[in-house]
């Protein structure tokens, strides 16, 4: 499967991976996360963990388990380092957050491994498991550098008990961490369904099945059903558009099993949406990657108005397929798009309006746009760079 990469990456670095490979022969890595299905982690793991197999690294996969209350205890965190909160954790919520993990505990084997990647917030705890020998790395996939102080000191214990932490753009790195911590971003991979190239017969079906008119401009946001994605801003932000514009809004997402509050905002979302016509709002089954990828490729104009966001994988799938991404000046989206280069950075509804215009309304710049965005996207967001930089923090904490 690698050799299919060659099409997309210079010689050089497949070879270089190999080497880094055949460095680490032995190694026995294990990735321990929320979810399957849903949001870019789970994406990235059912991706990284066959390659990094083909590599001849033994490479695991564990989700931890949860009940409901847990899941509302981690997405409260999860919500409070984003951004303060009106409400801390209470005492309840630790216990909730601790029982839980004592439970994963015992049903996750971890001491098979070398290394153990942990990620995000929710199994942060099972670092209680390390043993002797392993090096045990968090790897934080969110924004936390405004975060609500308490929450993050009750984290921190957990997070200075790990060898090494990754973050995916250096502002997130917290100061007072006092283990190593490296900058990896994520990646996208182009032989995914989600980004592999698509007939446009396809593409034409996929619109039809959703009753959506292939000759009329599309706005696209692509993700779950979360406040910190704005849904509702940019219903606010299509309706000053479309006094100028006739165009349509599909709104495509779906629920994450670790997010309780997925239906809240669906309802929330389809109640802002009334009786619009021209506004598509799509709860898909979690595994429609060939329609995620059908509706990117369709898209006139993407958007992401998030309101936080550690990095924002549908922005860099959108751009793989050569559209200008409209997104949030925040986190990883800053990263990802350069200003009037391959698409626009904006700060409010009106901004965002005022960019999904300019751009409908120059199909030059959106050419333009494109292009350098889909560039942008295979040097520096792609997911060899990612095995590549993995290997490298393996290789620093098993060897240096
Ligand atoms: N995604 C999907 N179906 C949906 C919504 C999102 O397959 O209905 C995918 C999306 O294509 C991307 C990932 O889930 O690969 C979302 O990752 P991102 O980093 O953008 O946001 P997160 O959900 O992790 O906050």
């Amino acid at each position: 499967m690698f050799e299919e990469y060659a099409r997309y990456i210079d010689e050089g670095t497949l070879r270089e991976l190999r080497q880094l490979a055949k460095e680490l022969k032995g190694v026995r890595v294990l990735h321990v996360n929320s979810t399957k299905q849903g949001g870019g982690v789970a994406e990235i793991l059912h991706r990284m963990i066959p390659l990094m197999n083909e590599l001849g690294i033994e490479t695991h996969w564990e989700v931890i388990k949860g009940d409901i209350e847990f899941f509302k205890v981690t997405k409260k965190i999860h919500n409070l380092l984003h951004m303060p909160g009106r409400e801390s954790l209470s005492h309840q919520d630790v216990i909730t957050y601790m029982r839980q993990t004592y439970e994963n505990v015992s049903h996750i084997d971890t001491d098979y491994y070398d290394v153990v990647f942990i990620h995000d917030p929710q199994p942060l705890g099972l670092i209680v498991k390390k043993r002797l020998g392993q090096k045990w790395v968090w790897r934080c996939h969110i924004d936390i550098s405004t975060p609500e102080e308490e929450v993050w000191k009750f984290l921190e214990m957990f997070v200075n008990g790990y060898d090494g932490s990754i973050f995916h753009i250096p502002e997130f790195v917290r100061e007072g961490v006092q283990i190593p911590a490296f900058v990896i971003p994520p990646s996208i991979d182009p032989l995914h369904d989600k980004n592999v190239e698509l007939e446009e017969g396809f593409v034409r079906d996929v619109l039809e099945r959703f009753s959506i008119d292939p000759d009329k401009p599309i706005v696209l946001q692509v993700s779950r059903f979360d406040r910190l994605k704005d849904p509702v801003g940019v219903i606010e932000a299509y309706r000053i558009v479309k006094r100028r514009y006739d165009c349509q809004l599909v709104l495509a997402g779906s629920f994450a099993d670790d997010d309780p509050e997925g239906e809240e905002v669906y309802n929330e979302v389809l109640e802002k949406k009334g009786d619009d016509e021209d506004v598509f709002v799509l709860n898909l089954p979690p595994d429609s990657h060939r329609e995620i990828n059908a509706f990117q490729r369709a898209a006139t104009v993407v958007v992401q108005k998030s309101i936080r966001e550690g990095f924002g994988l549908v922005v860099s799938e959108a751009m793989w397929k050569n559209k200008p991404v409209v997104g949030s000046n925040i986190g990883g989206i800053r990263r990802q798009i350069i200003n009037g280069v391959t698409g626009y950075l904006v700060n409010s509804v009106e901004g965002t309006a005022f960019r999904i215009k300019q751009l409908l309304a120059n199909p030059e710049a959106r050419d333009t746009m494109g292009k350098n965005a889909h560039e942008r996207v295979r040097h520096s967001f792609l997911i060899t760079r990612h095995i590549k930089d993995y290997l490298l923090v393996i290789y620093r904490l098993l060897k240096s």
